[in-house]
C-alpha cells in the first residue's frame, strides 16, 4: 500500500518554500489520473484498515492523507476529490478550530498565517462522504517532548472533541506533528482506542509494519508533473514489484 501525505492544496505557490508542502488542484488531478492510469486503486482510510496483509503487500491500493486541516483542503482540494471520486483523510487539530497555522508562523501576523477550517468547514468536507477525518493531536505539539500528561490529552482529548462532533466521519487514526515520535509515543498510542498511527517515514507501507508506525510518502508540487510523478514511484520501485 502507498500512502501520499498533502498539506496545501492552491492554485497560486505564493512563495519557493510552497513546493514542498503545497500542490495546485490540477496538479493533485493529475497525480490521481496518473496513478488511476497506471492500475492503482484510491480507497478509503476504513478499506486500509480492513485489508489482508497480502493486500497491502502487493502495492496496488493508494491512501491519500492530507496533514493539518487548512482551509484550501475544503476549497480547492474537496472539488478535485468530488471530481475524481476519489477518497481522502484529513489529520486535523481539535485545539485550533477556524485558528491558522501558529506552530511554524507564530512568526507572523495572525492574518498571515495560512488559515485552519473552522467546525462548519469540517462538517461541509466530511458531507462530501469522500472524506473522513483524523486526529493529529490538539495543537500540533512535537509529541517526544510532552510531559506524560500532556500527551495523553493531546491523544485522548483530541479523540473524545472529534469523536463527539464528528461521529462516524472520525476514524480512530492519528498523525503525528512532523512525523515525529518515539517508542513511548507508540507504546501510549496501545493504551488508546487508535488503530493506527502515521508517520513521514518514505517506503510503501507493509503489512510488517506497526500499526502506531505506519509510513507515509510526501506529495508536493512537483509531483503534480505526471513524468516526475512517475520517477518518482520507479525510484522508490513501486512499479517493480507490480
Ligand atoms: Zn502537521
Amino acid at each position: 500500500m502507498l500512502i501520499f501525505n498533502f498539506h496545501h492544496v492552491e492554485a497560486r505557490i505564493s512563495h519557493p518554500d510552497r513546493k514542498h508542502i503545497s500542490i495546485s488542484p490540477v496538479g493533485l488531478s493529475r497525480l490521481i489520473r496518473t496513478l488511476r492510469l497506471l492500475g492503482f486503486g484510491v480507497v478509503s482510510m476504513s478499506e486500509a484498515l480492513a485489508m489482508s496483509p497480502q493486500q497491502l503487500n502487493d502495492n496496488r491500493q493508494v491512501l491519500l492523507t492530507f496533514d493539518d486541516g487548512y482551509e484550501n483542503n475544503l476549497l480547492q482540494a474537496l472539488p478535485v476529490l468530488e471530481a475524481e471520486q476519489c477518497p481522502a483523510t484529513v489529520f486535523v487539530l481539535p485545539g485550533r478550530y477556524g485558528g491558522t497555522n501558529a506552530w511554524d508562523q507564530g512568526h507572523l501576523p495572525e492574518s498571515q498565517r495560512d488559515r485552519l477550517m473552522n467546525v462548519r468547514q469540517m462538517h461541509q468536507l466530511v458531507d462530501s462522504s469522500l472524506v473522513t477525518l483524523g486526529s493529529h493531536g490538539m495543537l500540533h505539539r512535537d509529541m517526544t517532548q510532552l510531559a506524560p500528561a500532556d500527551l495523553r490529552e493531546e491523544l485522548m482529548k483530541s479523540y473524545t472533541v472529534l469523536q463527539a462532533e464528528f461521529g462516524e466521519h472520525f476514524l480512530p487514526v492519528f498523525a503525528y506533528p512532523w512525523g515525529t515520535h518515539s517508542d513511548r509515543e507508540v507504546e501510549a498510542l496501545t493504551q488508546t482506542p487508535y488503530q493506527a498511527a502515521f508517520t513521514v517515514e518514505t517506503r510503501p507501507w507493509q503489512a510488517e509494519d506497526h500499526r502506531f508506525r505506519i509510513p507515509r510518502f510526501s506529495a508536493f508540487h512537483r509531483d503534480g508533473n505526471p513524468l516526475i510523478f512517475l520517477a518518482k514511484l520507479a525510484r522508490h520501485q513501486v512499479l517493480l514489484a507490480r
